[in-house]
């Protein structure tokens, strides 16, 4: 099958090995990390195989381009080392087989907006914002054809992304999109990052959502009327992917008239949402899930946000409640860019 192109020499030279030593959840010093990573390369039992979280961070730490962590997911399937108890990890595997049916293929020729698994946020990709693009979505019946399954990162399953990805790709090329806009983080993470990592052909032009949305306000600047609000934003795992794609954060802000709030854990330092973290194997994994969400939630508090920023909609919501409950608002990207050009957002009232 595909096989993960990762520079080894790269690694045995490394001297700060930072994909370990930043890690935010594993308490390595450069020796220990230098140990590891060797064991992880020779495919050897490590620790880190067992405790890893999978917040996909160390793709962001190494400055070299190397892919440590589809190398630990690597790893972690070849010795049996999964992250997730085998019953979830069947089910979830189960749960998304794609392609039971035929989708309706009717060509494009333009630019499409993919939903991914997520077709019940597509009244989000409405007006000035999205004038003339088409929505590619999973319904009911013909479930999963547009979805990357990059999620199975968490569940050490590279076999199953391997085998179902270049299928999903096959599907949306029949469309004839000119661009697709990807809504989920994730599948651009995964059309880009992890298909140039495995040599997986991509048959059409990926543009993130974030990239879209800041030209498009570009374009409708004399509409903007600014926000004036104080904001957090809740990194995804994915956006380790494609940390480049990050930046589009606080430009939007900028142009909108959004404050991004100075605090502890942003940018390299983001806690993830905790939703996968909860479901892991390792010993103590919901007490964890349940601190860095405390933590994270009280450092937008203390920072004072009045609003907190999503990109992923799992993130949303796994911290919705706890947000409410502290009394900063959760906000789609996608709802804060409408409202700042005087449109009604959908899922947030101002
Ligand atoms: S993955 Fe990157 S940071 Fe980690 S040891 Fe290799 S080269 Fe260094
Ligand atoms: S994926 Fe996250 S938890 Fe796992 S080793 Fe990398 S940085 Fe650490």
């Amino acid at each position: 099958m595909f096989e993960l192109y990762f520079d080894t020499e790269r690694c045995l030279e490394c001297e700060s090995v930072s994909c370990l030593v930043n890690c935010q959840y594993l308490d390595l010093d450069e020796e220990q990390a230098k140990e590891e990573i060797k064991k992880i390369i020779n495919c050897e039992y490590s620790f880190v195989l067992q405790e890893c979280v999978t917040c996909y961070g160390c793709e962001e730490y190494c400055q070299y381009n190397n892919h440590p962590f589809y190398l630990i997911v690597d790893r972690q399937e070849k010795l049996n080392i999964l992250p997730v108890p085998d019953p979830l990890r069947k089910r979830a595997i189960n749960l998304t087989v794609p392609f039971r049916g035929e989708p309706e293929i009717v060509e494009i020729n333009g630019p499409v907006v993919n939903m991914c698994v997520f077709s019940h946020l597509s009244p989000l990709i409405s007006g000035k914002l999205f004038e003339g693009i088409s929505i590619i979505s999973n319904d009911s019946r013909k479930m999963f054809h547009f979805f990357c399954q990059l999620m199975y990162l968490h569940y050490g399953a590279h076999s199953v992304i391997h085998k179902r990805l270049p299928k999903t790709i096959e599907t949306i090329s029949k469309y004839k999109p000119t661009d697709v806009i990807c809504f989920h983080d994730e599948c651009y993470g995964a059309y880009t990052s992890y298909c140039e990592a495995f040599g997986i052909e991509v048959k059409f032009k990926v543009v993130h959502m974030f990239e879209y949305l800041y030209m498009r306000l570009l374009e409708l600047k004399d509409l903007i009327k600014p926000l004036g609000l104080k904001a957090a934003y809740q990194r995804p795992c994915s956006s380790r992917l494609c940390p480049d794609k990050h930046r589009f954060v606080n430009k939007i802000f900028e142009l909108i008239g959004v404050e991004s709030v100075s605090r502890r854990f942003v940018d390299e330092n983001s806690l993830c949402c905790g939703r996968t973290i909860q479901g892991q194997k390792a010993e103590g994994r919901r007490k964890l899930a349940l601190k860095i969400q405390k933590e994270n939630v009280n450092d937008m508090k203390k920072a004072g946000a009045q609003i907190c920023v999503f990109s992923c909609p799992t993130c949303y919501e796994t911290l919705k409640d706890r947000l409410l409950d502290e009394n900063i608002q959760p906000v789609y990207m996608i709802d804060l860019c409408k409202a700042s050009i005087g449109e009604e957002p959908v899922f947030w009232r101002l």
